[in-house]
C-alpha cells in the first residue's frame, strides 16, 4: 500500500532507526539527516517518514507530506545558515537523473557557489 514501510528500503530503515544517520531535524512526518557522501559543505536529505518511490509519487499520494518535506528543506537551510547566500533543493527523479535511493528525498545543498545548469 502507498506509504507503507518497505523492508528493502534503506531510508525506511533510517526512519525506523535500524540504520544510523546524523539527524539534524525531525517532525511528525519527516526526517532530515546529513548525506553520507556530501557534495557541498551543507548536504542534508529531507525524507518523508512514509515510503513513496520518488517526489512525484509522494506529491500525488500525499500532497500535504510533500509540502512538509519542502517546508523542512527551508527550515534546514535556515538552521544550517545557508539561506542568506542561497541554496539548492534537488529532487532527482528516476535513475536517468541520478536517483539511486527509491524513497522520496529532497537534497538541500549549500555553503558553496552553485552553478547553473547543474550537470
Ligand atoms: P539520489 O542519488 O538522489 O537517490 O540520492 C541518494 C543520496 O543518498 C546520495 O546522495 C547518497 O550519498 C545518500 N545516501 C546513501 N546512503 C546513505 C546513508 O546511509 N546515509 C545518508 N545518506 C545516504
Amino acid at each position: 500500500m502507498a506509504g507503507e514501510p518497505r523492508s528493502d528500503c534503506l531510508f525506511c530503515k533510517i526512519v525506523a532507526g535500524e540504520v544510523p544517520a546524523t539527524v539534524v531535524r525531525e517532525t511528525e512526518t519527516t526526517v532530515a539527516f546529513r548525506d553520507i557522501n556530501p557534495q557541498a559543505p551543507t548536504h542534508v536529505l529531507v525524507i518523508p517518514k512514509e515510503h513513496h518511490p520518488d517526489a512525484a509519487a509522494l506529491a500525488a499520494a500525499a500532497p500535504e507530506v510533500a509540502a512538509d518535506v519542502l517546508r523542512e528543506a527551508g527550515e534546514v537551510a535556515a538552521q544550517e545558515k545557508i539561506d542568506d547566500a542561497g541554496y539548492r533543493i534537488v529532487l532527482n527523479t528516476g535513475a536517468g537523473a541520478g536517483q539511486t535511493v527509491f524513497h522520496a528525498h529532497a537534497h538541500v545543498l549549500g555553503g558553496r557557489g552553485l552553478e547553473w545548469p547543474p550537470g
